[in-house]
């Protein structure tokens, strides 16, 4: 069997992570996203998340040495070993190839296919949607206050817990993770198709329109 690799990139709060959660449910594959292991990270209080958070906050990308340990753990997990998506990893030129030197060490000469599909969208829409993202700490589904509200106003649809706001889902500090998407991630674009990779998506539309252009490609 092939193991399938699966990454995903677009501009922050391009829908990556709701299509990537509904994706990993269709797929049975694990949903790998680096935003909430670091966010997980730093409510544990651990050295690592302590040395993120302050990143975080200010919107910039974690020392790329952090981030790379935390995904090498948990790609050399089982639950990987048929296929994994990541969301939000890499997000430089420089972790691109580090993704790959862990991915010949893990996968030892296994049969895999990569893709990597771009959210291409545009984004003078994005900073609303960011402001208005809310999303349940339990089971990590997320809402926008006006395009998918939850059924009950501040609680999850699956789980009833309560709705939270990231604390980076703010104007000032989302312009300057678009500054950073724009410098360090938006070069990826075109390292992947020169590499014969790339798979770009129309990411404007609804959810439902956006996950039928997300399975043409990924097939
Ligand atoms: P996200 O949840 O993907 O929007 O990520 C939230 C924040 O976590 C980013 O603004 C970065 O500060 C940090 N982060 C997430 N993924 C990475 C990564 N691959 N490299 C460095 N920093 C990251």
């Amino acid at each position: 069997m092939t193991k399938k690799e699966l990454i995903f990139l677009g501009p922050p709060a391009c829908g990556k992570g709701t299509q990537t959660n509904k994706l990993a449910e269709y797929l049975n594959f694990p949903h790998v996203d680096t935003g909430s292991l670091l966010r997980a990270e730093i409510k544990n209080e651990t050295e690592a998340g302590k040395e993120a958070k302050a990143y975080i906050d200010k919107g910039q990308l974690v020392p790329v040495e952090l981030v790379t340990r935390i995904i090498k753990n948990r790609l050399s997990q089982d639950d990987c070993k048929n296929g994994y998506i990541l969301d939000g990893f890499p997000r430089s030129v420089e972790q691109a190839e580090q993704l790959e030197k862990m991915n010949a060490e893990i996968d030892n000469g296994i049969d895999t296919k990569f893709i990597a599909v771009y959210f291409d969208i545009d984004t003078s829409i994005l900073v609303e949607r960011i402001v208005n993202r809310r999303s349940c700490p339990v089971c990590g589904e997320i809402y926008n206050l006006e395009f998918k509200p939850p059924k009950v106003e501040g609680r999850c649809d699956k789980d009833g817990a309560e709705l939270t706001q990231r604390k980076d889902d703010t104007r000032e500090v989302a312009q300057s993770r678009f500054d950073t998407y724009n410098k360090e991630t938006a070069p990826l674009i075109d390292y992947y198709t020169k590499k014969g990779v790339l798979k770009s998506i129309n990411a404007n539309g609804t959810i439902d329109e956006v996950w039928e252009r997300l399975l043409e490609v990924i097939s």
